[in-house]
């Protein structure tokens, strides 16, 4: 059996929504900053175990280049998404906030969305302004499983798009 999915990056800018992609998809890391323009559409198909059974799982990863770009295009983006990735980044307490706001968001536009938490930057250890009690307590409260990840590494990366590739077909 083969599905598609649309799964949307959200959170902050610079948390590493476009990084993490292209970890996932390309198994590559940039170190520059790379601003997207609009909206970048990524696809990558995975097998995901069902009841004793193989799904193929295609996962449209849906990745805007800026806030702006989200504030335009809110109700676009997120429509007809079954899941997302929502992403802060250790280093900065505030982006906790927007990824909240944006579970919200998506929330809204599907009630059923399967989300995933990525607290990311996790190898910047020595400027860690998130503690993993922290994100924990977050994640607990919107009632999504969390990964603690790393796209410079690969840290966690694997795992996170794994368990929403399961959530999605199950
Ligand atoms: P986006 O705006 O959320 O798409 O963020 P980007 O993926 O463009 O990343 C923003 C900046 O953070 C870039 O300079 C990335 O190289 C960097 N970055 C992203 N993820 C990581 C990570 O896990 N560790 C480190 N050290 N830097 C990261
Ligand atoms: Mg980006």
């Amino acid at each position: 059996m083969a599905v598609q999915r649309k799964i949307c990056l959200l959170g902050d800018f610079a948390v590493g929504k476009t990084s993490l992609v292209r970890r996932f998809v390309y198994d590559l890391f940039d170190d520059n900053y790379i601003s997207t323009i609009g909206v970048k559409v990524s696809r990558k198909t995975v097998a995901v175990p069902r009841d004793g059974n193989i799904v193929e799982l295609t996962m449209m990863l849906w990745d805007l280049a800026s806030s702006e770009a989200f504030d335009r295009m809110r109700s676009t983006y997120l429509r007809g998404a079954a899941g997302a990735v929502l992403v802060c980044d250790l280093t900065r307490p505030e982006t906790l906030d927007v990824l909240r706001a944006r579970a919200a968001d998506l929330r809204d536009a599907n009630p059923d969305a399967r989300l995933v938490v990525a607290a990311n930057k996790c190898d910047l250890a020595e400027q860690q302004r998130l503690t993993p009690a922290q994100v924990e307590a977050a994640a607990a409260e919107l009632d999504i499983p969390y990964y603690i990840t790393s796209a410079k590494t690969g840290g966690e990366v694997e795992a996170l798009f794994r368990r929403l590739g399961r959530m999605l077909v199950s």
